[in-house]
C-alpha cells in the first residue's frame, strides 16, 4: 500500500473571546495559529468541506480541530456568547474528576469582569435591561447567519441551531 503523502495540514482558529482581541489566536487543537503552517476560520473550513466533499477536505485538515469545530464549540460570539465561553472553559481537556485550579486565565478573567460590573452596576443594569427588551432582533439574525452558513463538516451530526430567544436568557 502506497503511502500518503505529507500533506500540509489546515488547522481551523478557535472562535476568540472579545476581550482576547489582539491577540495571537489558538486552533482548535490548542497551538498558537502562528506555530502553524496552515489555518482556516470556521466559516473557511465550512466551505473547504462544502466544495472538497468529506474525504478529501478530511486528508488535509487537522481532525482534532475539524471534529471540535464540528460539535457545539462552532458558534460564533454573535450567535452564542454561551458556546463560545464554554469553548475556552473547556480548554486544556482535564482528565474526569479534576476539577479547575480556580486561578487559571479564564478565573482571573471573570474575576476581572464581575469587579466591572460592579464597579458599574447601573451601566450594567441598563445593558441587560435593553438586552431584555429586545432580544429577538439580534439573537434571531445570528441565529439566521449561522444557519445560513451551511451544512456542518461531517454529515451526521447534530446540526448546531440557537433556540429562538437565545436558550437560557
Ligand atoms: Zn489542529
Amino acid at each position: 500500500m502506497a503511502e500518503r503523502p505529507a500533506a500540509v495540514l489546515d488547522h481551523i482558529e478557535r472562535v476568540p473571546l472579545p476581550w482576547r482581541e489582539g491577540e495571537p489566536g489558538l486552533t482548535e487543537c490548542g497551538k498558537p495559529v502562528a506555530a502553524v503552517s496552515a489555518f482556516l476560520s470556521h466559516d473557511e473550513a465550512r466551505e473547504k468541506f462544502k466544495a472538497q466533499g468529506q474525504q478529501r477536505a478530511a486528508m488535509s485538515t487537522c481532525m482534532t480541530c475539524a471534529s471540535a469545530a464540528d460539535r457545539r464549540w462552532s458558534a460564533s460570539w454573535a450567535a452564542s456568547p454561551h458556546q463560545v465561553v464554554a469553548r475556552w472553559l473547556n480548554e486544556g481537556g482535564r482528565p474526569w474528576g479534576h476539577p479547575p485550579s480556580g486561578d487559571g486565565r479564564i478565573d482571573r478573567e471573570l474575576r476581572a469582569i464581575a469587579l466591572l460590573v460592579e464597579a458599574h452596576r447601573p451601566e450594567f443594569d441598563g445593558l441587560m435591561a435593553g438586552f431584555g427588551a429586545a432580544p429577538s432582533l439580534a439573537v434571531r439574525r445570528a441565529a439566521k447567519g449561522a444557519r445560513a452558513r451551511g451544512p456542518r463538516l461531517f454529515e451526521g451530526g447534530a446540526r448546531f441551531d440557537v433556540p429562538e430567544g437565545g436558550g437560557n436568557a
